[in-house]
């Protein structure tokens, strides 16, 4: 092999998508931290590995746990979102097949496993029955009797609008994955594990509708009731 050989070998791979990426699209002013983070990411979604899956997960992503490919199939493109709100990312209808990635999403330590399952959470919302949140009961307490509080923002979620009616909406089918990761993977780590079963508990508060929290539930296998239902009317 010669230099100039060697050369052109270099820069073919350097121009071309490495094989995780492939597919995805990045605006041009996305910072390269950013996209190198969104990259990484997307590797490491890539790279999940389930030895087994729950009837909702196969129903929702398909029977070969494919997540990127589901993504895929619902989104191509990152764009810089320079929202001032605290989002990580989000989906705007107008944009079709694309997700905006703020500041926020490099800004604050948040686990890998929720910054990947943000971009599940966004592709369902590209779906038309999935557009939209529903209002959270209000009073919306815990089996303690204390308010259930947003995870990151401490902000209580009674009345506002990030809750869903289904189980297969975009926080519902956050919780199938996260829960397939705790109970499936082969190949994550302790750490991703112990993230992914917080933030299923998290997912799980945001499905409101009393038979649809169940439902979640059972295709879980997870038995502590978190919501206190018995004064609500839904
Ligand atoms: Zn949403």
């Amino acid at each position: 092999m010669n230099i100039l050989t060697l050369s052109v070998l270099l820069l073919t791979a350097l121009a071309s998508p490495s094989a995780f990426s492939q597919g995805f699209q990045f605006d041009s002013d996305i910072s390269e931290d950013l996209k190198t983070q969104v990259n990484s990411d997307l590797a490491s979604l890539k790279a999940i590995h389930l030895v087994n899956s729950s009837v909702l997960n196969d129903s929702v992503f398909g029977k070969n746990h494919d997540y990127t490919t589901w993504l895929l199939d619902r989104v191509q493109k990152f764009g810089f979102g320079k929202s001032d709100r605290t989002a990580v990312a989000y989906f705007q209808s107008i944009s079709a097949g694309k997700i905006w990635v703020t500041k926020n999403y490099i800004k604050y330590p948040l686990p890998m496993i929720y910054r990947v399952s943000t971009f599940l959470h966004e592709a369902r919302h590209t779906e038309d029955e999935f557009n939209y949140h529903a209002d959270c009961p209000k009073p919306y307490k815990l089996s303690n009797g204390e308010p259930v509080l947003s995870y990151y923002s401490k902000r209580p979620l009674a009345g506002d609008d990030a809750c869903d009616d289904s189980a297969v909406g975009a926080y519902g089918i956050e919780g199938i994955f996260y829960r397939n990761i705790v109970r499936y993977c082969d190949n994550c780590t302790d750490k991703v594990k112990a993230d992914a079963e917080i933030q299923f508990e998290e997912s799980l508060k945001r499905v409101s509708n009393k038979a649809e929290h169940h439902r979640l539930m059972d295709d879980s296998d997870f038995h502590d009731e978190l919501i206190d239902f018995s004064d609500q009317s839904f």
